[in-house]
């Protein structure tokens, strides 16, 4: 379960995309106007190839903005790079750049770059290596569990039980909106869920403390599974601690972490379930160390809205971490997950079968980049 081969990169390309039709999720941070994600190919000097995602679904144009800083900043520094474990690479851009970043105000931005390049790195090491994820990493199972997430308010009944025919136990309802109630809602799913299944809520950082404290004692009765991002993330150590107490329902949070001594500071604060979101901070490899570290209590459940390729990297953290991990599956039509690789994602049991094939995500089709590719000019 070690990489041994000796890589050297040779390029890098940015392919900024857009979802066609579909339906966004509404959450308390705003609605998605549109979908927009950015994928990248490194390629080494045999011919070899890896495929990321960077995380970039807002602001809308995300995805273009960070194309740019990967042709005009990342790729000259890259290119060149020799590496046998993906996380030399990281190491090396980190030494290289980290300053430059913070001096132009973009530090997080940065991560959610290598968080992507870790991805590719992944693949690319795996390909070369003709090993799918599981035969690496030694997988008694290639599924990994999911859950069912971004549940509009508007849209309960038809998706509960649609995708409680996939096998999907676990729900999760996007709350913080006055006009739907949070308890509402919360009734409203719990009464369309099957016999066993659970319920958990995601406000998306927009309570303060008394709020959430408040909020959280109106749903205590639902059993909710967890409740996900109640404050912001930066909120203080205190106030984490004195919700995390003030409540039997457990706490979650993880999408806007960085590092992994805040991951490990959130679980010694009491947070139940941590939610690293695999295109946006650590790649696969901090994630994969990160799950290592976690007290047993603590569960890691990958965060993931986005394309196929992150999908299926978040999905194959779930599969390595094994039956405890449930990675989130956006519950909307999004062409981007469905239609950019000929390898489909099903949902079966509630799980998703990872590719045989060598490598760590499937290609995407050159049809499908050409169909959903952004074009910088005309936006
Ligand atoms: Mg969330």
């Amino acid at each position: 379960m070690s990489f041994n081969r000796n890589i050297k990169l040779c390029s890098l390309k940015a392919f900024p995309l857009i979802a066609q039709g579909g339906i966004s999720p509404n959450m308390a941070l705003g609605k998605m106007p549109t979908r927009p994600a950015l994928l990248l190919r490194l390629e080494d000097t045999s011919g070899c190839f890896g495929w990321g995602e960077i995380w970039a679904n807002f602001p809308p144009r995300a995805n273009i903005h960070k194309a740019h800083i990967l042709e005009d900043v990342i790729a000259s520094e890259i290119c060149g790079m020799t590496y046998v474990d993906p996380r030399e690479v990281i190491e090396m851009l980190r030494k290289k750049l980290s300053v430059y970043f913070l001096h132009i105000g973009q530090a997080h931005v940065f991560e959610h770059i290598l968080a992507g390049i870790d991805i590719a790195l992944w693949d690319l090491s795996l390909r070369s290596a003709d090993m799918s994820f599981s035969d690496f990493m030694g997988l008694k199972s290639n599924y990994g569990n999911t859950y069912a997430t971004s549940i509009n308010a508007s849209d309960l009944e038809q998706y509960i039980p649609k995708h409680a025919e996939m096998g999907q136990r676990f729900f999760k309802l996007k709350i913080g909106f006055e006009e739907h109630g949070t308890a509402e809602i919360v009734k409203k799913g719990n009464k369309l869920i099957p016999k066993g299944a659970s319920i958990m809520v995601d406000s998306n950082q927009s309570w303060c403390l008394m709020e959430a404290t408040k909020k959280l004692r109106t749903l205590e009765k639902y059993h909710l599974i967890f409740a996900e991002e109640p404050l912001r993330a930066d909120a203080s150590d205190n106030e984490w601690a004195t919700l995390v107490s003030s409540t039997n329902i457990p706490i979650a949070a993880g999408e806007n972490i960085y590092g992994e001594n805040n991951y490990l500071k959130m679980a010694e604060l009491g947070l139940k379930y941590l939610q690293p979101d695999v295109a946006k901070w650590g790649g696969m490899s901090a994630i994969l160390d990160l799950a290592k570290k976690l007290p047993g209590e603590v569960k890691l459940w990958p965060h993931f809205m986005g394309t196929a390729i992150g999908q299926y990297a978040a999905i194959s953290i779930s599969a390595a971490i094994g039956e405890q991990s449930y990675c989130e599956v956006d519950v909307n039509e999004n062409s981007l997950r469905t239609d950019l690789c000929d390898h489909p994602m099903t949902i079966r049991n509630g799980a998703v079968q990872l590719p045989n094939t060598p490598g760590l995500v499937p290609e995407p089709t050159e049809r499908a980049i050409q169909k959903l590719s952004q074009k910088v000019m005309n936006q």
